[in-house]
């Protein structure tokens, strides 16, 4: 992509709405624009941003034996009247009329929905386990729409949603989840800690909220510094073993970790004090077994072996992709700007022509981004009119792990600069050397 035909509405002045860093930084890359409070428009950057991260989410589920569907946004009340949600769920729900005077409502969260559609055409225990989910916006008003998408009104989220003849398949879906979670934040980058969530009148242990630790997430959370050195499992995982899921799971939630509302003073303190890391954390995935809280309302069953009807055990299992990539940010950017991990930015190369119209220049950027281009890296090509030390700002601003970048005196000698975003270290390299390097790893 030529940056001079690229949609890249930068700001140069900090927006005065933004508080924290990540909302001010995706303001000023022109990654989102507010449109009314707590929803914004996803300008081109932030939309590869948001496919990419929505890619490796997709491929973890699949992994882990999920299936993608896509349920719509607006739903009918009385799926929710089955339930017994729809009075329950108080003023975070938007609720529409529409021209017949029909109760409808834009969806919060999709289980009555799925549940509905698992009834209709699932009958037996030999259909089960299945795990249905999908990547849709969802609208909650919430009270405080704050941090730009890290709370919004109309987020984007991963729900799926699992089904099982009883407590132990639904707990080994749960498992399943549990492990594809860790999968999916390393991937991003991301430390995520899993922590012990309440499970209110369900019960049980099988709630955990992920947590991404940041100075400016808005839950205190306590854990063990163990988490930060736990091995992450890797694309090996064989989701069929449900012991060996297991096992990574019982590791995982051996050392001590929970969020405030969870927290345990008595047994914190049996952690010894140079263990102990109490900080804030982000929120960005949540995982639930409720067990028959809606099949047996809305009357979700299958045969069981025995002939019997049972009430199937459900678990849902959510991610924010928009919440997401605010954390990410709050993880890694630095005083000029945003530091994307490989994984998720939204082109891998930014080529800089300090001199656009030099011919020299211009040929070697040519050159170097039909190759790059043609090797399937994305690169965003600044061939503008600006000055260098304005492309070298944009670049660093909207975070792309390498700088190529290309300048009369370099060129006279056949080589070029590459700057690595991360370290900031700057090696010249020769021409072929840049194809060399780029483009033979993809
Ligand atoms: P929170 O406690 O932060 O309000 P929640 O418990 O309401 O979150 P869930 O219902 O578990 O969240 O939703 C699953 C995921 O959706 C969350 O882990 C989070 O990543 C994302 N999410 C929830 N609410 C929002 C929001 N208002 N804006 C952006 N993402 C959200
Ligand atoms: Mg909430």
């Amino acid at each position: 992509m030529r940056l001079s035909r690229f949609f890249l509405p930068i700001l140069k002045e900090n927006p005065r709405e933004a508080e924290i860093v990540s909302h001010r930084l995706m303001l000023r890359a022109g990654m989102i624009r507010q449109q009314a409070a707590g929803s914004f428009s996803w300008l081109p950057l932030g939309k590869r941003v948001l496919d990419k991260v929505c890619q490796i989410i997709r491929e973890e589920q699949n992994r882990a034996g999920a299936q993608e569907i896509l349920m719509p946004t607006i739903q009918s009340a009385e799926l929710w009247r089955e339930s017994g949600r729809y009075d329950d769920y108080g003023k975070e729900m938007l609720r529409i009329i529409d021209r017949h005077e029909r109760d409808m409502l834009y969806g919060p969260t999709n289980e009555e929905m799925v549940t509905d559609i698992f009834r209709s055409y699932v009958r037996s225990y030999k259909d089960l386990p299945l795990n249905l989910y999908h990547i849709q916006w969802k609208f909650r008003d919430e009270v405080r729409p704050r941090f730009g998408v890290m709370r919004s009104r109309e987020f984007l989220m991963k729900d799926a949603y699992s089904f099982d003849l009883d407590f132990e398949g639904a707990k080994a879906a749960y498992n399943r989840m549990f492990v594809a979670y860790l999968r999916t934040f390393s991937r991003m980058g991301l430390q995520a800690i899993p922590m012990r969530a309440e499970t209110g009148p369900i019960g049980g242990d099988l709630s955990h909220e992920f947590i991404i630790l940041a100075s400016t997430g808005e839950s205190a959370v306590f854990c063990h510094k163990n988490f930060l050195d736990l091995p992450v499992p890797g694309p090996e995982t064989d989701f069929s073993d449900d012991a060996a899921i297991g096992n990574i799971v019982k590791e995982w939630t051996t050392p001590y970790a929970a969020t405030d509302e969870m927290h345990d003073e008595a047994v914190w303190s049996e952690v010894s004090e140079g263990d102990r890391l109490s900080a804030r954390g982000i929120e960005v995935g949540h995982i639930f077994h409720f067990g028959t809280k809606y099949s047996k309302p809305m009357k979700a069953s299958v045969t069981g072996p025995d002939g019997k009807e049972h009430f199937v055990s459900m678990g849902s299992y959510g991610i924010g992709p928009s919440r997401l990539i605010a954390a990410i940010i709050e993880a890694s950017h630095d005083e000029n700007g945003i530091i994307w991990p490989e994984s998720v930015t939204p082109f891998d190369i930014a080529l800089i022509n300090m001199k656009t119209g030099d011919a020299e220049c211009d040929r070697v950027c040519e050159d170097l981004y039909a190759k790059l281009g043609a090797a399937g890296r994305d690169v965003l090509y600044d061939d503008t009119d600006q000055r260098a030390g304005g492309k070298f700002a944009t670049a660093d601003l909207i975070g792309l792990p390498w700088q190529v970048i290309v300048g009369p005196r370099g060129v006279a000698a056949g080589e070029v600069e590459v700057k690595n975003r991360v370290t900031g270290e700057r090696e010249n390299m020769s021409i072929e050397g840049v194809v060399a390097r780029f483009g033979s790893s993809v």
